[in-house]
């Protein structure tokens, strides 16, 4: 069995590597998800194509195998590049437009996502409906050639920033499942009857409710069929997980560093990298690192093979959030007093651990909390009953 790269694939993560340092400098930053966003910078890497990197070529994609996507996800994630405007286009809605949407909608979306031209945020998410999905009470109601929407949508990432919507709504209120009458739709934010709200966080991080009264949208907004947006749903949310493997490389960094610290920070009189518990618990983090990684290069290669990975990419979405806690808890009990404290203080780091350790409670939630990813691997991965 062969973990290595190709030369290739070596090649590129060379090349993206030249191209990050160049842009973002040597010196290390650290940027909130909600500061991340910079539209020059997407243009930048769309003109290298790496917008579509594992994208088919048919659809203007580099055609590489998801391993690239991967290196690319490592690469961008690992040194800070801003990519919180066009990472969900990118990652979840192209590919599930290139496997489920009509050709229409391949035409208008597809070249425009490669340009880096316009951004998405994800309607899943309402009031009534996080863990149990299927509860989605938005409706969308045909009148002559549109469709009408109602509802509201609840913790919405970027929805003050993002140009479209990838979001669910009730199409079908008599189906005899809930999630059978669910359809998937892309909905242009600019649509008349739509209000977006900032929601207060503890992280900076962009959050909003969104509302929708009375909101006519043309009958080519529902992606691909009518009715199956809860196999949309799960296609989409499988495809997102293939940038774990650039969480883990984020996390890497933040480590890497954490233990140059310990090498050059002295506490009563001894260096920290002597201290028992310290080296344990980095000991641990690293041993931690090497499995998260190798989870994400697991369900890189599992898409790859055009296959989706359910319980892996649920077992890889755990084991990373909660990794991303263990190594917050760890730099918070190394840096001691100065953890907690702020940006632009005398904290190490500029403050990124106080700052991931709020964050990383976060990660356990967004996009699935942990407690719903276990119940679907008792499904998908063990068979086990519905409970
Ligand atoms: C920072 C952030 C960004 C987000 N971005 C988006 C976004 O862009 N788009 C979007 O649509 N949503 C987004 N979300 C919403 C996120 O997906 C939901 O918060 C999540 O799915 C949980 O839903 P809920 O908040 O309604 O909690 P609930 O569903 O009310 O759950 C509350 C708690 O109960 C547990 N629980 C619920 N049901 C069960 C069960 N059957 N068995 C065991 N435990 C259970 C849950 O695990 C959780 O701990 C975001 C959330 C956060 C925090």
């Amino acid at each position: 069995m062969d973990f290595g790269f190709t030369e290739q694939e070596e090649a590129g993560r060379q090349e993206i590597r030249e191209f990050l340092r160049q842009e973002l400098g040597t010196v290390r930053t650290w940027t909130t998800p909600g500061e991340a966003i910079s539209k020059d910078f997407t243009r930048k890497l769309a003109e290298k194509g790496w917008l579509g990197v594992g994208w088919p070529t048919e659809y203007g994609g580099l055609g590489r195998p998801y391993t690239e996507q991967l290196i690319y996800s490592e690469e961008t994630m690992y040194y800070g590049a801003p990519s919180g405007s066009h990472i969900l286009a990118q990652n979840m809605v192209g590919p599930t437009l290139i496997r489920v949407g009509s050709e229409e909608q391949k035409r208008e979306y597809l070249p425009r996502i490669l340009r880096g031209e316009i951004t998405f945020c994800l309607g899943y998410t309402e009031p009534n409906a996080g863990s149990d999905l299927a509860n989605c009470q938005t409706t969308a109601v045909p009148e002559g050639d549109d469709f009408i929407i109602n509802g509201q949508k609840m913790f919405t990432s970027f929805a003050g920033q993002a140009d479209y919507a990838w979001m669910t709504v009730r199409t079908d209120p008599n189906a005899p499942k809930k999630h059978r009458g669910i359809s998937m739709f892309i909905v242009d934010m600019k649509t008349p009857g739509i209000t977006v709200r900032p929601l207060e966080t503890m992280w900076d991080y962009s959050l909003y409710e969104v509302f929708f009264e009375n909101v006519r949208v043309p009958k080519n907004a529902v992606v691909g069929e009518l009715n199956q947006g809860w196999h949309y749903l799960t296609v989409a949310l499988d495809h997102e997980r293939v940038f774990m493997g650039g969480v883990v490389a984020q996390h890497r960094r933040f480590f890497g560093e954490l233990v140059e610290y310990a090498k050059n920070t002295y506490r009563n009189g001894k260096p920290l990298s002597k201290d028992p518990i310290v080296r344990q618990r980095l000991a641990q983090l690293a041993t931690d690192l090497e499995i998260g990684r190798l989870f994400a290069y697991r369900v890189a290669w599992i898409l790859g093979k055009e296959v989706i990975p359910f319980a892996e990419a649920s077992m890889t979405k755990i084991f990373t959030s909660e990794l991303e806690q263990r190594l917050a808890n760890t730099a918070m009990q190394i840096l001691g007093l100065y953890g907690p404290l702020g940006r632009g203080s005398r904290a190490p780091f500029d403050g990124y651990a106080g700052w991931e350790y709020k964050f990383s409670l976060m990660q356990a939630v967004g996009g699935g909390s942990n407690e719903i990813e276990r119940i679907l691997i008792a499904i998908a991965g063990l068979g086990l009953p519905r409970p």
